[in-house]
């Protein structure tokens, strides 16, 4: 991914990021000011779980410096995998630490899980996926043949043969998750009646790198990165567009790095945009009560890679244009959750655990979906399909009275069509 020099750089700065923890415990818990409930006080989901304070970042920092040290080696613990891997990388940790620290735990987690990957250190739960995604170039375990599948019937543009203005991006999880696949089918009817000129790869659609990046793997990552870019040079594309909050993570802050220019907009921001210029009219009447889960990589990690990856370039999370969509639908009534925006607690799948630690995954849901049933929503409307699957398993295990819903359904549901 980046250059020999950049590598150098960022080695000397991680190591030096893990000396610098105060062993302040700043990670494990929200601002204390934001504190609205004292159930609903934590930050890192690991930690919460497993009860130490290895899982958590001051801990993973002391272990990052060790291991870089050589002053532990990974035969002396078999459970040093399990503290660095064993972390959702939802950045909380990271937003905490910089309320007191000029650091970021989250980058020394990442480095170091992409050093445990050079050095053959893999969780055995990572082999089947990796597998997938040499052969398959998903990290689904699906058939790269089936990618496009979700589109059948659809008379999409296929920009493996032709040209289009935007390219949706469908991602992984979209892509072979049936049960999300309205999501993708009612994207394409949006776009179909606001007129805008696009296409999918379809079978020909990579695996965005991000996933693989989250677990260490960056040589993947690179090779993802590139073959997307190309493609869309190829296929003449002006925008990227994506419904999953990882994927934009990845290809809004990481692809430039490796030479991306198109303009990258997940959905929540197209839908702003469509809205904005007339081309969707919300008028239809939605009697419901619903709460916002902000994804992590739609929100508080894209703020963190201003300074490594685009310094010039201001960022912050994406919180308030979804709020914006869902109060502008007539009927709504939209309620927050104890935590959100920065604040938000994380959905569990991220980091690869959705896959690697399935009882963690499940625990971490379910306190979100706690925590949403608290508000008296009937619906936790969010953007990234990882947190659509991993909430809406927990709610499926804990026969929670709640649903949890992408605000593209909840537009769809809103928009006028054909005048009416
Ligand atoms: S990234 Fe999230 S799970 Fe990992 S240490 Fe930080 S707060 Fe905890
Ligand atoms: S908040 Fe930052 S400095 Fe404090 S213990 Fe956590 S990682 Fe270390």
């Amino acid at each position: 991914m980046p250059t020999d020099e950049f590598n150098r750089k960022w080695y000397w700065d991680f190591r030096k990021n893990a000396w610098y923890c105060l062993r302040c415990n700043n990670c494990k818990w929200i601002d204390n000011w934001e504190v609205k409930d004292a159930r609903f006080a934590r930050i890192c989901p690991s930690n919460a779980y497993y009860l130490f304070d290895t899982y958590a970042a001051q801990g993973r920092m002391d272990v990052s410096l060790d291991l870089i040290d050589g002053v532990l080696k990974y035969e002396d613990d078999p459970e040093i995998l399990d503290i660095l891997y064993a972390c959702n990388t939802c950045g909380g940790c990271d937003v905490m630490c910089k309320g007191v620290h000029d650091m970021s735990p989250i980058n020394v987690i990442l480095e170091m899980r992409a050093k445990m990957v050079e050095d053959g250190q893999l969780l055995p739960q990572y082999l089947p996926i990796l597998e997938s995604l040499r052969r398959e170039d998903n990290t689904m375990l699906g058939k790269k043949a089936d990618r496009g599948k979700w589109a059948e019937g659809l008379g999409i543009k296929n920009l493996a043969e032709e040209s289009a203005e935007v390219a949706f991006f469908t991602g992984c999880r979209f892509s072979f998750d049936e049960e999300l696949w309205k999501i993708p089918r009612a994207i394409a009817g949006i776009f179909k009646d606001a007129g805008v000129d696009f296409g999918i790869m379809g079978k020909d659609e990579n695996c965005c790198g991000s996933r693989p990046a989250q677990m260490g793997f960056k040589g993947e990552f690179t090779k993802y990165a590139e073959n997307n870019i190309d493609a869309w040079k190829n296929a003449g594309v002006k925008t990227v567009v994506t419904a999953c909050s990882d994927g934009y993570y990845a290809m809004k802050r990481l692809y430039p790095e490796v030479g991306s220019k198109v303009e990258v907009l997940h959905m929540v921001e197209f839908l702003a945009r469509l809205i904005e210029q007339g081309k969707i009219k919300l008028t239809k009447k939605v009697p419901m009560k619903v709460t916002y889960h902000d994804p992590c990589h739609l929100g508080r990690r894209l703020s963190q890679a201003i300074s490594v990856f685009n310094p010039n370039e201001r960022s912050m999370g994406i919180y308030e244009p979804p709020r914006d969509i869902i109060k502008a639908i007539p009927g709504v009534e939209m309620v927050e959750m104890f935590r959100n925006r920065e604040c938000a607690w994380c959905c569990g799948a991220g980091g690869g655990v959705i896959d690697t630690y399935p009882d963690f995954n499940s625990y971490t849901a379910t306190q979100r979906i706690i925590e949403a049933q608290e508000t008296g929503a009937e619906a936790i409307v969010t953007a990234c399909p990882w947190c659509e699957r991993s909430l809406g398993d927990a709610i499926k295990e804990t026969g929670a009275k709640i649903k949890v819903i992408d605000l593209v359904e909840l537009v769809d549901s809103a928009r006028q069509r054909g005048g009416k």
